[in-house]
């Protein structure tokens, strides 16, 4: 997103300003938009009543979000589900997981068999694994391929009379490979026909692909589905748990009925506007904005080959070019640190991220690249470009002219 000053920087490209900002550290959103934001700022002011209330500030909160949920549900094709609104995808995530598992043991005594993808988001692979361990599932991982898809033989293979629940992404966070979803629900459904049974279930987080993809969740054929609001240009700190109506969860939290007692707690009205909002500017926005990520992505994967060819350092573009997010370019390079790479392009203000932001802490590889490629060097030394809705041709320019500046200076360093 440029901050400040095109036309400067369009008239002397080496003019490196400190008020030129380009963010492409985020796997889709990184500012929330504008009227959004005005309209949140009303509400906090005008609106901050308790919707349980019984007055008429109360009731009137009590039914904008009556109607925002059923508007979601509307734009979602999800009329025969329930919205829940949580603190953000990491919450939904959970709560679907560990409401369904609570909810089975109440009428099954065996152990809950759950199938997952490797290259999950953080709150499903961290929370399965220790699920696992305490011995409260069966679990089984799923492996990609090396361009980061599930494998459907292994999917079928796996799926037994206990598979409570299959949960695959619908777009990966850090290399943005979409999944197969329509052909993982099928196999589902040839499984509960065999078997005359309701299970598996289908849960999905489409967190990264609600931008990009059509949701249709009744012809998507899941049973529940997560997201947040800050990947749509929302608000941060607010998410939404899709589930049909007769699926059964517990909730995870005791407390009040509000979110019909799955997750107690005074509705953010404001923050539910927010994501409201958010939705329906994005579906609205995302077939232009399709057209217009995809041109651009082509031109930086184009430009950035050359780059590096000319720098005469190795790098693989990672996950399929072809089931992929537009928004997402994400590279593995030889020889330079991309960690160091990152700092460096920071100084510029050019701001770019390595692996998923939830596991940027850690020391470790990227465990979705260790999903494609095992502990070998390729997943190390990644680096991810996100373009988004503020994303400009000039941006990708200005960031190839630093790359080449940066990457003489690096590769001097380390390979001398
Ligand atoms: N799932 C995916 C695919 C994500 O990209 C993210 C955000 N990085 C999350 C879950 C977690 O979202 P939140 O921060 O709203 O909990």
């Amino acid at each position: 997103m440029v901050k400040s000053n095109k036309n400067k920087l369009k008239n002397n490209k080496k003019q490196i300003s400190n008020k030129y900002f380009v963010y492409l550290d985020n796997a889709s959103a990184t500012s929330i938009d504008k009227n959004i934001l005005s309209k949140m700022l009303k509400a906090f002011k005008d609106n901050f009543a308790n919707p349980s209330s019984l007055h008429k500030k109360g009731e009137f909160i009590k039914n904008s979000i009556f109607e925002i949920r059923s508007n979601i549900l509307k734009i979602l094709n999800g009329q025969n589900g329930e919205i829940i609104f949580t603190s953000g995808a990491t919450e939904s995530n959970n709560l679907a997981i560990l409401g369904i598992i609570e909810n089975y043991k109440k009428q099954n005594k065996n152990l809950p068999h759950i199938i997952i993808s490797s290259i999950e988001h953080s709150s499903i692979i961290e929370l399965c694994k220790d699920l696992e361990l305490n011995k409260k599932i069966e679990l089984t991982i799923l492996p990609v391929s090396n361009e980061g898809i599930v494998d459907l033989n292994i999917l079928k293979k796996s799926i037994k009379k206990n598979t409570l629940l299959v949960s695959v992404m619908y777009a990966n966070n850090e290399i943005g490979v979409v999944e197969p979803l329509n052909e993982i629900i099928k196999i589902i459904r040839h499984f509960r026909k065999r078997n005359n049974s309701v299970f598996p279930f289908l849960h999905s987080d489409i967190t990264q692909a609600l931008n990009y993809k059509e949701i249709n969740l009744i012809s998507l054929g899941v049973d529940m589905v997560s997201f947040n609001a800050a990947k749509i240009y929302g608000p941060k700190g607010i998410g939404v748990l899709y589930k049909r109506r007769n699926i059964e969860i517990n909730s995870i939290m005791k407390g009040g009925e509000q979110e019909f007692g799955y997750r107690p707690g005074t509705e953010n009205y404001p923050l539910i506007l927010g994501l409201n909002e958010a939705l329906i500017q994005t579906i609205s926005l995302r077939d232009s904005e399709n057209k217009r990520l995809k041109v651009l992505q082509k031109y930086f994967i184009n430009k950035i080959s050359n780059l590096l060819k000319k720098h005469k350092i190795d790098f693989r573009i990672n996950g399929s070019l072809e089931e992929r997010l537009p928004n997402n370019i994400n590279i593995t390079i030889d020889k330079i640190p991309s960690d160091l790479l990152l700092l460096e392009l920071s100084q510029y203000d050019i701001y770019v991220s390595e692996k998923s932001a939830c596991k940027s802490n850690e020391k470790k590889n990227s465990y979705v690249l260790e999903a494609l490629y095992g502990e070998s060097k390729e997943s190390i030394n990644s680096l991810r470009f996100s373009l988004g809705r503020d994303t400009k041709k000039e941006d990708l320019d200005y960031v190839i002219s630093i790359l080449d500046k940066v990457l003489k200076k690096l590769y001097i360093w380390y390979n001398s």
